[in-house]
């Protein structure tokens, strides 16, 4: 009965005529008043797994959802629907939040949006025991987990409203995050049972992912964008002063981006993503603070100019893109200097040992995602726990069909170099003596003396470094040291100095060409 209605609501108010995989059952397990969990991913349709419940319970839905900066895009979304929905956060007057909980009490609204700092206070809490809350639904429900990607010590917080409303409301977690851990976290939590948990296919058959080693990052989106310039996309930046720099670049070459990140006032981020969601700007240049909640279907393409932290903040960065489930490309533009920039932000945070440990666990997968030659595609699904996916076909990896070319003799030369120079400079330096540099740092040491030096004088520097670069995305050579990045050779690379391994690599180097015509 309430499920038919439930139905009739999906056409009414959101115009769909049929529930997407998942969200019926999830549906139907909290009409029937069960604590339940749904597990969907990013785009799968999470919110309608609480706005159309709202609707049928006679109180009001808690939501519970740690953006400010969305809650007002999402009510008034429910308002364009006809559904009447509020939120409560800290960018309001006291005069305006107050006019709200009158309403709030007078029945006015079926969903309420507050932020989960919001339980701490006393005051709100007697103001939400005087509702009658339906329903409580946790969004983003990972940030419970110490183990989830972004945990938040306020959502343990959550679990006391049990307690403390004695309304008895019936709670719903919902994530895009699928790991076992984060998932049995979440159901301890909020006393949620196995058999009422949903999880949903995590394949994005729409969407294609590609890696890119050694290029120059920039020179990359640049001509991307040249390529797919009637077409929407993302660029995500580590920093706000990455994402600036790369805005500006753009900017000056005459390209119409935007761009967002935590650095810029509330006013001029709603601006800039306004003018996105509208189509008026295509390229939107930003940090991770972007995008959590927007709902923008014709995003064509998201790329990530540097490695995120793990593999759950990719995907779902990654899946802002084809949401209508057109075709679309997703990119990782790789360089191993990332991994020593995140482990050195996971050393340098307040978390526990403990905690950074998981970290880093979490980042060496993120790396070995870029070093898999394996299809990627399936490469993600098994991380979500997957482990029967097949290759997609479509991914960089699965369409690379390049021969592998020997460049062992290159890497020799490199890695033998390297230990001359007594493995105590960077990429930079390294690539210098290599090319024959006569730079004064390279006089000074006096590696002009080095056997190696100008080995490779016919490459220019840059193409030496980006071979470097993939000797240590291929872990022949390790990054070591925070602000002055040193390379060393490791075990591997030693194995090819003394001719028990053989390096191959899948781009046709340039740098193999001149070495060959050196001999
Ligand atoms: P999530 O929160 O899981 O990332 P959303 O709830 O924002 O996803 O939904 C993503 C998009 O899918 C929205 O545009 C939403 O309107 C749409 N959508 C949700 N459910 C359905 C459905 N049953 N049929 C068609 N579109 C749907
Ligand atoms: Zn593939």
């Amino acid at each position: 009965m309430l499920l038919q209605q439930a139905k009739e609501h999906l056409q009414h108010y959101f115009g769909y005529s049929s529930f997407r995989p998942g969200q019926e059952e999830i549906i139907s397990s909290v009409l029937n008043g069960n604590h339940s969990a749904g597990i969907m991913p990013t785009g799968g349709g999470k919110s309608i797994c609480y706005q159309i419940p709202a609707l049928l319970f006679s109180g009001i839905t808690l939501v519970i959802s740690p953006l400010i900066s969305l809650m007002k895009d999402q009510v008034d979304s429910l308002d364009q629907a006809g559904i009447p929905a509020t939120f409560l956060n800290s960018t309001l007057s006291q005069t305006e939040t107050s006019a709200r909980l009158l309403d709030l009490a007078a029945g006015k609204y079926r969903i309420l949006y507050v932020a989960p700092e919001r339980l701490e206070s006393s005051l709100f809490l007697e103001q939400l025991q005087k509702m009658n809350v339906s329903m409580v639904a946790v969004d983003e429900a990972h940030c419970i987990s110490q183990w989830g990607h972004d945990f938040r010590p306020s959502y343990l917080r959550i679990k006391d409203l049990k307690t403390e409303l004695k309304s008895n409301p019936v709670f719903l977690a919902l994530t895009a995050t699928a790991t076992p851990i984060v998932k049995e976290d979440i159901c301890t939590s909020l006393g949620i049972q196995e058999q009422y948990t949903t999880v949903t296919g995590f394949e994005r058959g729409n969407l294609s992912f590609n890696i890119s080693k050694g290029e120059n990052r920039y020179d990359f989106i640049e001509r991307y964008i040249a390529n797919n310039s009637t077409e929407s996309g993302i660029i995500y930046a580590a920093t706000r002063k990455e994402a600036d720099h790369i805005y500006e670049r753009l900017i000056k070459k005459g390209i119409q981006a935007g761009r967002y990140h935590g650095g810029m006032s509330d006013v001029q981020r709603g601006l800039q993503q306004d003018l996105f969601l509208k189509d008026d700007i295509l390229v939107m240049v930003a940090t991770n603070a972007f995008g959590m909640g927007i709902d923008k279907s014709n995003v064509r393409y998201v790329i990530h100019y540097q490695l995120p932290k793990n593999m759950e903040s990719y995907y779902q960065e990654a899946g802002r893109a084809g949401r209508d489930g057109l075709d679309s490309e997703c990119f990782l533009l790789y360089s191993p200097q990332d991994i020593q920039i995140q482990r050195y932000l996971i050393e340098q945070s307040t978390f526990q040992k403990e905690r950074q440990q998981a970290e880093l666990v979490k980042l060496h997968q993120m790396r070995d995602y870029c070093h898999t030659e394996g299809c990627l595609q399936a490469f993600i699904l098994n991380y979500f726990g997957d482990s029967e996916a097949e290759p997609c076909g479509k991914c960089s990896n699965c369409r690379d069909e390049r021969m592998h070319e020997d460049v062992t003799k290159e890497a020799q030369m490199v890695l033998s170099c390297m230990i001359r120079m007594g493995q105590r400079f960077g990429k930079t330096m390294i690539s210098q003596v290599l090319t024959g540099s006569s730079n004064k740092k390279v006089i000074d040491f006096k590696f002009n003396e080095l056997s190696t030096y100008g080995i490779l004088k016919h490459q220019t520097a840059k193409e030496v470094s980006e071979f470097i670069d993939f000797l240590t995305s291929e872990q022949y050579i390790s990054i070591t040291g925070g602000q002055f990045p040193v390379l060393v050779v490791e075990e591997k690379g030693l194995e090819v100095l003394k001719g028990h391994l053989e390096v191959h690599r899948k781009e046709k180097m340039r740098i193999v060409e001149a070495a060959a015509n050196d001999g």
